[in-house]
C-alpha cells in the first residue's frame, strides 16, 4: 500500500464502557436498509454512533471469526435472499459533519443529499451536479460515484480508514487516480469513516441551491425514482454505453419474477412486486450480460455490489 499514512489519533479504547448487546441485533432484516427493497437478514446487525463503537464491533467480529459487511445507504448493492453472514454495520448512524476553510469533513453515513445542502450553505460548491444521488458519502467515495464526466475523487483531499483490526490510518489520494466507478478503496476490507473534500467558495446560495435541485429534477423526469433499484447495474464499457447496449437490444421492459429491466433507463433493473426475489433481479441482470455478450462481444461489469451469501 503505497499510498496511506498512520494517523495519531488521540480516541480512547473504550471498549469496557460500551455494552455490545445494547448495539447488536441478531437476525436483522435488510430489505428496509437497501433501495432494491430485496434480501434476507444479517446474522448480525449495528448501528454504531463513533470511532470507539465502530472499532469495539470491529473486535467482537474478529473474536468470533465473524466477517464483516459495510452496508451505508444501500443504493448500489444487492443482498442475497439468504442473507449477509456475521456481522452487517450500517453507517447512517455516523453522520456528523463540519467544515473548515474550503475543506468539507464528514463521517461516512451522512447522506450525500444532506451533505451537499449543508456545503451550500456553508458557501462551498463542487457537490451540486450530485444532486439526487442516494447513498453515503462513505458509499460514494469507495465506488467513486459521479456523472459521466465529473466523480468524487476530483474533490477528494483525503479519507481516514479503519483496517480490520480498527487501526486508523490516512489515504491522500494521488491526482493521477481518477478511474470510473473504481477508488483505492474497491477490493479492500477498509472502512472508510471520515472524508475530507476540497470545494471552491461561492457567493450566491441561491445558485449553488439551485444547481443541485437541477440535478435532481433531470433524474426524477426520466423516472430515475419511480421505482425500487439501485442506479445503474452495469459500468459503461470502454468508448460505449452500458444502457444504449442493453437498449439497442430491445430489452426494456423484460420480466424475470418481480424484477423487470426499467423502461425508462435500460442499465436500470428495476423492482415491480411486493415479493421480488434479489435471485430474480440477478438472473435478469444475467440474461442481460449474456445477450449483450452474444450481439457485442461485450462482457459487462456489475457496478451493483452483491452481499452476502450468494
Ligand atoms: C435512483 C438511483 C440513481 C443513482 N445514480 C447514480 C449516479 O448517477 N452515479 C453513481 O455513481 N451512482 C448512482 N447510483 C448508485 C448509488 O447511489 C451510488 O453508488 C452511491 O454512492 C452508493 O452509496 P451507498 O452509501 O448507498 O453505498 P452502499 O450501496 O451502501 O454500498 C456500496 C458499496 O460500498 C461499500 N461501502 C459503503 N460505505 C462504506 C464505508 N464507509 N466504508 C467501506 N465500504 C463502504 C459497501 O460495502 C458496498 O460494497 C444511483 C442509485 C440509485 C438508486
Amino acid at each position: 500500500m503505497r499510498y496511506y499514512t498512520r494517523v495519531n489519533t488521540t480516541i480512547r479504547d473504550e471498549n469496557e464502557k460500551i455494552n455490545t448487546e445494547e448495539l447488536i441485533i441478531a437476525g436483522a432484516p435488510l430489505k428496509q436498509l437497501c433501495t432494491f427493497r430485496t434480501g434476507g437478514e444479517a446474522d448480525y446487525l449495528a448501528r454504531p454512533k463513533n470511532l470507539e463503537e465502530l472499532r469495539v464491533l470491529l473486535r467482537w467480529a474478529k473474536e468470533r471469526s465473524l466477517p464483516v459487511t459495510i452496508l451505508g445507504g444501500g443504493s448500489n448493492v444487492l443482498i442475497s435472499d439468504r442473507g449477509v453472514e456475521g456481522l452487517v454495520i450500517s453507517t447512517v448512524t455516523l453522520s456528523s459533519t463540519h467544515v473548515r476553510g474550503l475543506l468539507s469533513v464528514s463521517q461516512c453515513g451522512i447522506s450525500l443529499d444532506r451533505l451537499i445542502n449543508y456545503t451550500i450553505e456553508h458557501n462551498l460548491s463542487g457537490l451540486e451536479p450530485f444532486g439526487g444521488i442516494p447513498g453515503t458519502i462513505g458509499g460514494a467515495v469507495r465506488g467513486n460515484a459521479g456523472l459521466i464526466d465529473y466523480s468524487i475523487s476530483e474533490v477528494l483531499e483525503w479519507v481516514d480508514y479503519l483496517d480490520p483490526n480498527g487501526n486508523l490510518f490516512r489515504y491522500y489520494p494521488q491526482t493521477q487516480i481518477n478511474e470510473y466507478r473504481r477508488s483505492f478503496f474497491s477490493d479492500t476490507p477498509f472502512i472508510l469513516y471520515e472524508i475530507a473534500l476540497r470545494l471552491t467558495s461561492h457567493r450566491n446560495t441561491s445558485e449553488a441551491r439551485q444547481r443541485k435541485e437541477a440535478s435532481r429534477r433531470d433524474r426524477l423526469q426520466q423516472g430515475q425514482y419511480d421505482l425500487p433499484c439501485a442506479g445503474c447495474m452495469f459500468k459503461n464499457p470502454e468508448g460505449a454505453s452500458a444502457g444504449k447496449l442493453i437498449d439497442n437490444l430491445h430489452l426494456k421492459n423484460t420480466r424475470l419474477g418481480g424484477a423487470m429491466v426499467s423502461n425508462s433507463h435500460a442499465n436500470y433493473i428495476v423492482n415491480v412486486a411486493r415479493d421480488t426475489k434479489s435471485e430474480d433481479i440477478f438472473a435478469l441482470s444475467e440474461q442481460v450480460r449474456e445477450q449483450v455478450s452474444r450481439a457485442y462481444g461485450i462482457d459487462l461489469e456489475r457496478e451493483v455490489v452483491l452481499i452476502g451469501r450468494w
